[in-house]
């Protein structure tokens, strides 16, 4: 990543280390300003999360170059998830500090295929890696079309 470190940013973030290549994920997309792979604990099936190449905390340290970054990035794997879950309905999620429940302090989109009614609970039961791998597989070769 580019730019300065933020004050209150803990470079030791779960996501800081995927981008750092210390720790795996399964991707779904990368540019050079963003980075787009499955929730290890989604709230419904597809559920993806897009995190920019910055040390952003929250939405208030998101730099305009990035935010316009991570939209476009959504956009590209909200298609795809239509097109590979065969659903119109995707919650586009983002939570800003620990009393809104972030649990993750690296800035993060989340993509959830589902109604708002229907929503599983936040960061609670782990994925089977298998399937994640495959979704992963799917909405990377949508995309690429
Ligand atoms: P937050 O609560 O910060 O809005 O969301 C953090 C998200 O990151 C949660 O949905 C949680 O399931 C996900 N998450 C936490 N640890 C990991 C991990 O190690 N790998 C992946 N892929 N997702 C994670």
């Amino acid at each position: 990543m580019s730019q300065e470190k933020q004050a209150n940013y803990d470079d030791n973030n779960i996501f800081a280390k995927m981008l750092k290549g210390e720790i795996p994920y399964h991707k779904v997309y990368e540019d050079d300003k963003t980075l787009a792979f499955m929730d290890i604990m989604p709230q419904a099936k597809g559920h993806v999360l897009i995190i920019p190449k910055q040390q952003a905390v929250d939405l208030a340290d998101l730099e305009p170059e990035f935010a316009t970054a991570v939209l476009m990035t959504a956009k590209k794997v909200m298609a795809a998830q239509r097109q590979v879950f065969e659903r119109e309905g995707i919650i586009q999620m983002q939570l800003n500090g620990s009393e809104a429940g972030q649990t993750v302090f690296h800035y993060h989109l989340h993509l959830i295929p589902s109604s708002i009614h229907e929503l599983g609970r936040h960061a609670v039961t782990q994925a089977d890696q298998t399937e994640l791998a495959n979704m992963a597989k799917q909405l990377t070769a949508a995309i690429a079309t």
